[in-house]
């Protein structure tokens, strides 16, 4: 089956905008977890309090609620909680969001305010992390079946993890952009960072000083908890000193100037071990043949890790005067010439995923030698040593079976009247490379031909 192609069009502009983070975070005082107005189902045949895996709740408004702001699902008039709840504390069942991806929406009844905080947040985690926000709209909602809906509320709050779905982060004008960071944090996957195993060897509990019933949004969470990274004062997701303060006097204490509890902004712990959960390994490899019509490049683009990439770039360059003819369409990528430069954008590449496609060229001359390709995404890498190829050393050649080397002689048709038309490329491309080099060197003096009489006939 011959994959179809379609024509690039060159484009002198480089349109590319990068966002510039400018967070303008409020500056008002809060309380995260005792933000007034959340209140108490009043129904009282509701239970007030339960556990789940070890993991104490309050019920607010129908929903269980541990440490103040993370949801472990709705509660009904039983007590039995809603069979899809996640069992918190067992990072292994907090799901991720697929390829690094957060679609989001705003609930219609969403303040200005908040949602303009929202929006500051997301641009926040944006500018800081390889996930990707993406709104939820008529258009692309099929796409999007699991999203988080920015709902008002009297607090703030958040499922912890992918639930499945519609799910809530609950927002208020009292949440500061701040505290939506954090909330979103919870969505993306965090804990508070105070519950860490670890958190002995770092602070101290005055649980006398804990408001009375309030204890359990200090308890460790033991069960399966992937720590990434050092304990992290600073962390967005770290409780302040005076959260459920009885007394006023300090429910945590860490160490002497050093300062726990700020809602301003990811540190940079936060955003490495986001980075670091949603991580995966891509790798890039590359084949070169000949065709009547041009030089074929087949890609190869492998998502090696166990996390789906986004916003993949391919940047291949082939001496400096290439002109790109074409790439082969139903790949995912969309590619535009910047001159001799070809960038090639891709939204996603899912986990464990081999794609390839190829592109057609005219070198104009450039020595294969020449040929560069580069891949980048947002998503981090563990390894980004195989992105690059480079054609510096000995080639190996593979040319689709329906491209005999006698079609490179005199009588060859391919010239500069091909440009116009849509060729069609010949065996679809295994992806394997160096897998012929009994051919190669034939098809290499093949190729050297060809360059040799696309230069005479520019001369
Ligand atoms: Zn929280």
């Amino acid at each position: 089956m011959k994959p179809e192609i379609k024509l690039i069009l060159p484009s002198a502009v480089l349109g590319i905008a990068l966002a510039l983070s400018t967070e303008s975070f409020a500056q008002e005082e809060f309380s995260l977890e005792g933000q007034p107005g959340v209140q108490f189902d009043g129904e009282s045949d509701i239970p007030t309090t339960g556990t789940l895996n070890g993991i104490k709740y309050v019920v607010i408004n129908g929903h269980a609620i541990a440490q103040g702001d993370m949801v472990l699902g709705k509660v009904f008039a039983d007590g039995r909680l809603k069979p899809t709840t996640r069992g918190l504390g067992q990072s292994s069942l907090v799901d991720r969001w697929p390829d690094g991806v957060v679609p989001y929406q705003f609930d219609e009844d969403i303040t200005p305010l908040s949602k303009q905080r929202s929006t500051d947040a997301i641009e926040h985690w944006t500018s800081r992390t390889g996930i990707k926000f993406v709104e939820r709209t008529a258009d692309n909602e099929t796409m999007y079946p699991d999203f988080v809906n920015f709902e008002p509320s009297a607090g703030c709050a958040s499922w912890v993890g992918r639930i499945g779905q519609s799910q809530a982060i609950w927002v208020s004008d009292n949440c500061t952009t701040g505290s939506i960071i954090h909330e979103i944090g919870h969505a993306i996957g965090l804990f508070h960072e105070h519950t860490r195993p670890d958190r002995d060897n770092f602070i101290s509990v005055n649980w006398d000083n804990i408001v009375n019933g309030k204890s359990f949004n200090f308890d460790v969470l033991n069960a399966g908890i992937e720590q990434l990274g050092d304990y992290d004062y600073g962390s967005i997701m770290h409780y302040g000193e005076l959260f459920f303060s009885e007394n006023g006097n300090l429910t945590i204490e860490a160490p002497d100037n050093v300062s726990i509890g700020q809602r301003n902004a990811l540190s940079d712990g936060d955003a490495e071990s986001v980075n670091t959960m949603y991580q995966t390994d891509l790798s890039l490899t590359t084949n070169v043949s000949t065709t009547d019509n041009g030089v074929e490049v087949d890609i190869d683009v492998t998502n090696l890790g166990t996390m789906g990439a986004n916003d993949l770039q391919l940047i291949t360059t082939f001496g400096e005067d290439a002109e790109w003819i074409s790439v082969s369409t139903n790949s995912g990528w969309e590619c535009q010439a910047f001159g001799s430069e070809l960038r090639c954008n891709r939204d996603t590449l899912t986990e464990q995923t081999q794609n390839t496609f190829t592109l057609l060229v005219d070198p104009n001359g450039a020595e294969v030698g020449e040929l560069s390709a580069r891949l980048i995404s947002n998503t981090r890498e563990s390894d980004s040593s195989n992105n690059t190829v480079n054609y510096e050393g000995p080639l190996e050649i593979e040319a689709p079976a329906s491209t005999p080397t006698e079609e490179l002689d005199e009588n060859s048709s391919a010239g500069e009247s091909s440009e116009n038309q849509v060729p069609e490329l010949g065996a679809a491309t295994d992806g394997t490379a160096g897998g012929s080099s009994g051919g190669g060197a034939t098809l290499w003096i093949g190729l050297l031909a060809w360059l040799t009489r696309r230069q005479r006939n520019k001369a």
